[in-house]
Parts: C-alpha cells; sequence; structure tokens
C-alpha cells in the first residue's frame, strides 16, 4: 500500500528517489514547475530530453505518458517527465490525466524508485479545475498497482493544498 502526503513547498528541492516533472509534448523545456526544474536541475537534463526527441521519442511525448531522465543537479536522482492534458470543456480528458500518474509510477518501478514526488499535473497553465485536478491525482495514485511506497505531492501554493487535502480526506 503506498503512502501519501502532501506538503506545500517547491518540487525542486526535495530530496527523493525521483520527482515528476509536468512537461508538455516537445519535452524541451516550458514554464511553470517544467521551467523551475530545468533551471534548477541545471544543463544535463535537457540534454537528455534531447537526446530522448533525436532516438526513442522523435515526434516528442505523447499526453498521458511518461519517461525518465537524469535530474541533474537536483537533489533527486530521476525526474520522471509527465505530459498532462490541456483541460477541454468540451471533451472529458480525465482517462488521460490518470494515466500520466500511472505511468509515472510504472516507470519509477523500472527505475527502482520507492519515492516519489508529485506537482500538481495540468492545474496550473493546463487549466484543470483544481478540486477535479487533486482528486484525479490521489485516486489515480491510491488505486495503482505500483512498488513506489512513498509518495508526495509537493504543491506550490495554498490553494493548491487545500485542493489536495480535501481530496485525500475523500479519498481515504
Ligand atoms: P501544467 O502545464 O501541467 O498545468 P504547470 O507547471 O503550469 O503545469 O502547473 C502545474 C502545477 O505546478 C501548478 O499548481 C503550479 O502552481 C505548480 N508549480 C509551479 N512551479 C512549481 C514548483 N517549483 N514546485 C511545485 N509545483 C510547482
Amino acid at each position: 500500500m503506498v503512502r501519501v502526503r502532501l506538503e506545500q513547498g517547491d518540487i525542486t528541492g526535495v530530496e527523493i528517489d525521483a520527482i515528476v516533472n509536468a512537461a508538455n509534448n516537445s519535452l524541451l523545456g516550458g514554464g511553470g514547475v517544467d521551467g523551475a526544474i530545468h533551471a534548477a536541475g541545471g544543463p544535463r537534463i535537457l540534454a537528455a530530453c534531447r537526446e530522448l526527441r533525436r532516438t526513442t521519442l522523435p515526434d516528442g511525448l505523447p499526453t498521458g505518458q511518461a519517461v525518465a531522465t537524469t535530474a541533474g543537479r537536483l537533489p533527486a536522482r530521476h525526474v520522471i517527465h509527465v505530459v498532462g492534458p490541456i483541460h477541454d470543456p468540451r471533451e472529458d480528458r480525465s482517462d488521460l490525466l490518470c494515466s500520466a500518474y500511472v505511468n509515472a509510477l510504472r516507470v519509477a518501478d523500472e527505475l527502482g524508485a520507492s519515492g516519489v514526488a508529485f506537482p500538481a499535473v495540468s492545474a496550473g497553465a493546463y487549466g484543470w479545475p483544481l478540486d477535479d485536478a487533486a482528486r484525479l491525482a490521489v485516486t489515480s495514485v491510491l488505486t495503482a498497482t505500483t512498488n513506489v511506497r512513498d509518495v508526495r505531492f509537493v504543491l506550490f501554493d495554498t490553494r493548491v493544498h487545500q485542493a489536495f487535502t480535501a481530496a485525500l480526506a475523500a479519498a481515504s
């Protein structure tokens, strides 16, 4: 059974086996948590992403999928990049948001990681309503089949932290 903890803060400073990046399909950097991870982790992360684009992912990382790179200078050992869906009120894309979490845990298993820290994927620039993003995140992690034992949601501001607190209380 995975243990889920919530904290408020900056995911780039977390010492854990793997942190998850809310990347975009290009894998070549962006704003929000993606920009923060590349800025703090240094150029080795981007170099690894470029190498993935040159080799196994020429068209980029599909939405809902996950792939790992070095964490460069970060205290974490690995970065697991996922692409969450952009929220679209005309189409239910919840399954893709759940897949982003489940596939991140699958990649963590492949890495032998027992601790993984997640940001609130899709809850920033990708516009997902916060309460729903939190509910899908928490239920995806709690129902996943994984060897990961320790999941930390590292939430950047009070509002997001409150939404995850409510979602975790409702789910457990
Ligand atoms: P997306 O494009 O998937 O919505 P964003 O990076 O825009 O990704 O936002 C996802 C969440 O990450 C938002 O709640 C945002 O506030 C948060 N965030 C931004 N920077 C950091 C950081 N350094 N650590 C943790 N969370 C962060």
